[in-house]
């Protein structure tokens, strides 16, 4: 009985591409092109950025994709992705600004509140 293999390339959402992979090798027809795979490895690494980016950067690196889906160098997949990665961050520093804001209106926990207020702005590489 001949058993099939499933292509060995993550996709950007870090589940593995379901299509089979080619006979003799470890990939599907669309990622044996090492370009694809290139590619693939790029926004995967993006998006494992941006849970630690802070608001400026989400936007500039928006802005970017919304750029490169239009002019066809991010495939859809890879936008949908980086998009909802960075709707999930943009989540968080919304609940971390409302949590900082409450703690400003409770002056007694509030040690270092104005620290915690201020927008750090992490130069984009
Ligand atoms: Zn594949």
């Amino acid at each position: 009985m001949p058993t099939v293999r499933l292509c060995a390339e993550i996709l950007p959402t870090g589940s593995q591409c379901r299509q089979f992979a080619l006979k003799g090798h470890p990939w599907c027809h669309a990622h044996y092109q090492p370009y694809r795979r290139e590619l693939n490895a790029d926004t995967r690494e993006i998006v494992a950025m941006i849970p630690a980016m802070d608001l400026f950067t989400v936007t500039l690196m928006l802005a970017n994709t919304v750029h490169t889906l239009r002019t066809k160098e991010t495939p859809p997949l890879h936008a949908q992705a980086i998009f909802d990665a960075s709707a999930a961050r943009l989540e968080r520093l919304l609940e971390e600004q409302a949590l900082a804001a409450l703690q400003n209106a409770n002056p007694v926990r509030s040690g270092n509140s104005q620290q915690q207020n201020g927008l750090q702005v992490v130069p984009m590489k």
